[in-house]
């Protein structure tokens, strides 16, 4: 069953991407496949072996930073300002890692560029590895998707068996060895420093940061980190041009972004598209509501930004910056579509429970915090609230945020924020009615 919905979604986002989807039609994931697409054109380019001068490390870096590449994982981060950070000169072992722990809530891109497009993450990393200073990487693959991780180790095989990975890459001195890791399936794990101690073999929780992982990561080294859409943008990019990159977006937001669009659509799916377009497009491109019915709200990027309501959703493009202005997060790109059939009180609390399970219980705000929610947002839509709920809602709410050691706590009190904000009169009728006000909700 995932197999058919990924190769469906892979139809449905080549047709308007330029990058990481071109091409695919959900077996062509090979190496020879992907060398006839272009492959490891860019690792050649930046070594020398295409018959041009190569680049240098600082030249790759610029190129990087000049495409606007912001990292796709959720926060959004410069990926050539990161780079740069890695402190090149460090004499001991330095580490890359790929981020492929998807578990947001509604995200469900990663998992399809690794099974259908697995050498492009690979030149990714080498890419960056070489930039970087790095000869040893890992690719973090969250647990529950075995296929996607065995399809990771065969392109590993075909990569190493080629030359372009492992010692002395296509001649050129140098080296760069990748390993993939199976995760269990925690979604705690993709946050960066929890991923890492899970990684050396410890219970997957954050770290007090700082260190940042950049001077203190994996093993105590210095350790750079990104996301798989992320990495699988660089071939691109040094292909290309940062410019050219920059101008398939929009400033400070360049390139392409792959939005996993859920919920109440006709054709829910994975759909790459230029950073900028209209969401408006977006839904169009997803099929529109489902069975004709209104648009109620959104949630524009993985269930920790705040929902949007329809109208305001309508006027936002698909950016970092637009999204942002309207007062939630484009983070991972998973676009929940909810009709108005959708009862907020319950989304809320199926939310909710969501971040009180997978909270990891290091932090006292997010660990009782999180229950507190939960408990209260249940008793709302069980129609046993009370008056005073709502204000204390708020207040649990506002003091989660900003008083744990990783986001999860605020990840899992924005939703409630949001949701108060925008709809508040669902939950003061679940209150006062002690029942829903969605009519046609089943
Ligand atoms: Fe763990 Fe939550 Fe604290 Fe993050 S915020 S460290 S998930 S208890």
């Amino acid at each position: 069953q995932f197999q058919a919905r990924g190769v469906e979604t892979c139809f449905h986002g080549r047709h308007i991407s330029p990058q990481i989807y071109a091409g695919l039609d959900g077996n062509n994931w090979s190496l020879k496949d992907y060398e006839a697409r272009g492959g490891y054109q860019a690792l050649r380019k930046i070594l020398g072996k295409d018959g041009g001068e190569g680049m240098t490390q600082d030249q790759v870096i610029a190129t990087v930073k000049e495409s606007a590449l912001r990292g796709r994982g959720g926060a959004g981060f410069p990926t050539g300002l990161k780079w740069s950070f890695m402190p090149r000169q460090f004499p001991g072992q330095k580490y890359l890692v790929c981020n492929s722990d998807e578990g947001e809530p509604g995200t469900c891109k990663d998992r399809d560029i690794l099974m259908y497009n697995p050498h492009i993450v690979i030149e990714g990393m080498a890419i960056a590895a070489y930039a970087m200073g790095i000869s040893v990487g890992y690719n973090y693959i969250h647990g529950e998707i075995f296929q996607v991780y065995e399809r990771f180790e065969a392109a590993l095989e075909e990569a190493r068996a080629a030359g372009y990975l492992g010692d002395n890459i296509l001649g050129s001195g140098f080296s760069f060895q990748l390993h993939a890791h199976h995760g269990f399936g925690a979604y705690i794990c993709g946050e960066e420093t929890a991923l890492l101690e899970s990684l050396e073999g410890k219970k997957g929780q954050p770290r007090f940061k700082p260190p940042f992982p950049a001077s203190f990561g994996l093993y105590g080294k210095p350790t750079t980190i990104n996301n798989t859409e992320t990495f699988a943008a660089v071939p691109w990019i040094i292909r290309h041009g940062g410019q050219a990159y920059l101008e398939v977006g929009k400033p400070n937001n360049g390139g392409t972004k792959i939005f996993s669009v859920s919920g109440d659509v006709e054709r829910p799916g994975n759909y790459e598209i230029p950073l900028g377009t209209p969401f408006a497009k977006l839904l169009e491109l997803a099929g529109g509501v489902r069975a004709g019915r209104q648009l109620k709200a959104v949630i524009p990027g993985g269930s920790s930004a705040p929902v949007l309501p329809a109208h305001i959703m309508m006027d936002c493009t698909m950016d970092y910056d637009s999204i942002s202005k309207a007062g939630s997060m484009l983070g991972s790109g998973a676009v929940i579509v909810m009709d108005d059939t959708r009862c907020m009180v319950k989304s809320l609390q199926r939310l909710s429970y969501f971040y009180m399970h997978e909270s990891c219980g290091q932090c006292t705000p997010c660990r009782e915090g999180t229950g507190w929610l939960w408990r209260m947002v249940d008793r709302i839509e069980r129609g046993e609230g009370k008056p005073s709920d709502l204000a204390l809602l708020d207040n649990v709410a506002e003091n989660i945020m900003g008083r744990t050691i990783c986001a999860l706590g605020d990840a899992a009190a924005m939703p409630v924020r949001g949701m108060i904000k925008h709809f508040r009169h669902e939950f003061e009728h679940h209150i006062e009615h002690k029942t829903c006000m969605v009519p046609a909700y089943v």
